[in-house]
């Protein structure tokens, strides 16, 4: 469970989070959806640790994470543009979470050839990433960020990247990896269509805050502000 007690962030006294609260249940998957600059990124840096809280408490389960560090958060985050290492090879690039805090040989091994094998790229791991395709770039990120077995994974607009077609593919993807795990997850988008075909319930968010939040079925056919009306109808 990722719970937002009246979470707010400032920067240089704007508020650009104000008060939120948010619950997102084990293994769901909760999409903050809204326009660009409604402070969906904000949100997740916060809830990820690269964001201090200037206010209220972020929490999983019971375990209050506000000051943790993101290393001792134990998330695992994929960002738009991947970030893979273009120096290491596959293998390298998910192995690197593990390597860092000094797992051994054969554990760094076992969890690597799992983590592949889930998101299928077992026939990848020698290659670089410039030598892979947008979506097989996105099953390593996806990779390395599940390979500590984290509690939490964070998404940030994973999939803007992609063409239209391996966007496709890549939402039932993300959708199955996250559903064969049971992990806890925030899909962050603008993009109403994405959020509504992969995940249980959307937040939809406005100038800092969530307006409604429901199962894609109960937005679409009750939303409860015409700005909600007007989001979810009118495709970007
Ligand atoms: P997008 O869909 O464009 O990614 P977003 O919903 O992720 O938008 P955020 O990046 O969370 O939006 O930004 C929310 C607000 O906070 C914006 O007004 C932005 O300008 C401001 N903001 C974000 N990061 C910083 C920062 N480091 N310093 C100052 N202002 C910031
Ligand atoms: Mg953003």
């Amino acid at each position: 469970q990722i719970v937002l007690k009246d979470f707010t962030k400032t920067f240089d006294g704007n508020t650009v989070i104000d008060r939120m609260n948010l619950t997102v249940e084990d293994g769901e998957m909760l999409a903050l959806l809204g326009p660009s600059g409604c402070g969906k990124s904000t949100t997740l840096f916060a809830v990820c640790g690269i964001h201090r809280v200037n206010g209220g408490q972020i929490l999983f389960g019971d375990r209050d994470v506000s000051n943790l560090p993101s290393q001792q958060r134990n998330v695992g985050v994929v960002f738009q543009n991947y970030a893979l290492y273009p120096h290491m090879s596959v293998f390298e690039n998910i192995a690197f979470p593990l390597t860092v805090r000094k797992d051994s040989k054969a554990d760094v091994d076992r969890a690597v050839r799992d983590i592949a094998e889930l998101t299928h790229i077992s026939e990848l791991l020698e290659r670089r990433p410039g030598q892979l395709s947008g979506g097989q770039q996105q099953r390593v990120a996806l990779a390395r960020a599940l390979v500590r077995k984290p509690d939490v994974l964070l998404l940030d607009e994973p999939l803007a990247n992609l063409d239209a077609k391996l966007r496709l593919e890549m939402r039932s993807e993300i959708r199955r990896i996250q559903l064969e795990t049971g992990i806890t997850a925030i899909l962050v988008t603008h993009d109403q269509v994405e959020a509504m075909s992969m995940c249980e319930r959307i937040a939809i968010m406005k100038g800092g805050k969530i307006i409604q939040i429901d199962t894609p079925k109960d937005m679409y056919s009750n939303p409860r502000t015409s700005f909600v009306a007007g989001f979810l109808g009118n495709p970007p």
